[in-house]
């Protein structure tokens, strides 16, 4: 029996945090059909603008259809964001080489979002280069809840996001 279905057993409820996974499921719908299905869950989704609290107030009027299809992108993004998949919950933090970790180590996702333009700033950049500077201190390995290798993941991170930035200043020449 899953989590959520052991608490409903026992007549309790729970709170999911960061419901949209911090912007990376850009999927709102397919979100709120999915949680919507529980009635022990109260989702926080972190709306950061007005407009994005009237589509959801608009689906609780009219809620969208778990059907096959939103399955299936359920289905895509259960695939992508699993496994070594940063969360962005922070808990790892202070780093110090000043490593911004819960957005570095997630940066190969962030920019195959269509907001991705504002992570190629020049101050961008220079934040992602800090992973350059990491110590090995270990910090963030022991305080990871999920158990993830964050030196690791920078790392990957850095050289997805270098050829990333690359590509992108090629083909805007
Ligand atoms: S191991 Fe590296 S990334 Fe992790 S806290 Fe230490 S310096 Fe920062
Ligand atoms: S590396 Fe772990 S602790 Fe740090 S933000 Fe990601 S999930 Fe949270």
């Amino acid at each position: 029996m899953g989590l959520i279905g052991l608490c409903e057993g026992k007549d309790v409820g729970l709170i999911a945090m960061k419901a949209l996974a911090g912007g990376l499921i850009s999927d709102a719908r397919a979100a709120f059909a999915f949680l919507r299905q529980y009635q022990n869950v109260a989702p926080i989704w972190g709306l950061q603008a007005e407009a994005e609290l009237d589509e959801f107030l608009a689906y609780e009027q009219a809620p969208p259809v778990l059907d096959e299809a939103m399955w299936e992108i359920i289905k895509q993004y259960r695939a992508e964001l699993s496994g070594e998949f940063c969360r962005g919950c922070g808990y790892c933090l202070p780093c110090p080489a000043e490593i911004p970790i819960p957005m570095a180590s997630r940066m190969s996702f962030i920019l195959k979002r269509s907001f991705f333009q504002k992570y190629l700033s020049e101050d961008w950049r220079r934040k992602m280069e800090l992973i350059e500077e990491c110590i090995n201190c270990g910090h963030c390995r022991e305080h990871c809840p999920y158990e993830l290798d964050p030196p690791r993941l920078l790392k990957k991170n850095l050289q997805d996001y270098r050829e990333f930035y690359q590509k992108y200043l090629k083909n805007k020449a």
